[in-house]
């Protein structure tokens, strides 16, 4: 599985950071996943083993939809 980040939607809420800070940071008004990767412009991945509740939690939470669990 993966998360996936888009920041280009982020509006910077800062809930999934604090929801799942795990995987979740804040940066200069913005989301950053933590350990992720940029595949292309501002959308960043990371692979993981399964979905925690506070990362499905946080991509539901999020008021942009920035964040996909896949
Ligand atoms: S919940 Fe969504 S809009 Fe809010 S900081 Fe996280 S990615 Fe950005």
């Amino acid at each position: 599985m993966k998360i996936i980040y888009d920041k280009n939607k982020c509006m910077g809420c800062g809930l999934c950071s604090n929801l799942d800070p795990e995987n979740f940071g804040y940066e200069e008004g913005k989301a950053t996943l933590v350990n992720g990767t940029e595949k292309s412009a501002g959308i960043f991945e990371k692979a993981i083993e399964e979905a925690k509740e506070e990362t499905k939690t946080a991509a539901e939470a999020c008021p942009v939809m920035a964040i996909e669990i896949k």
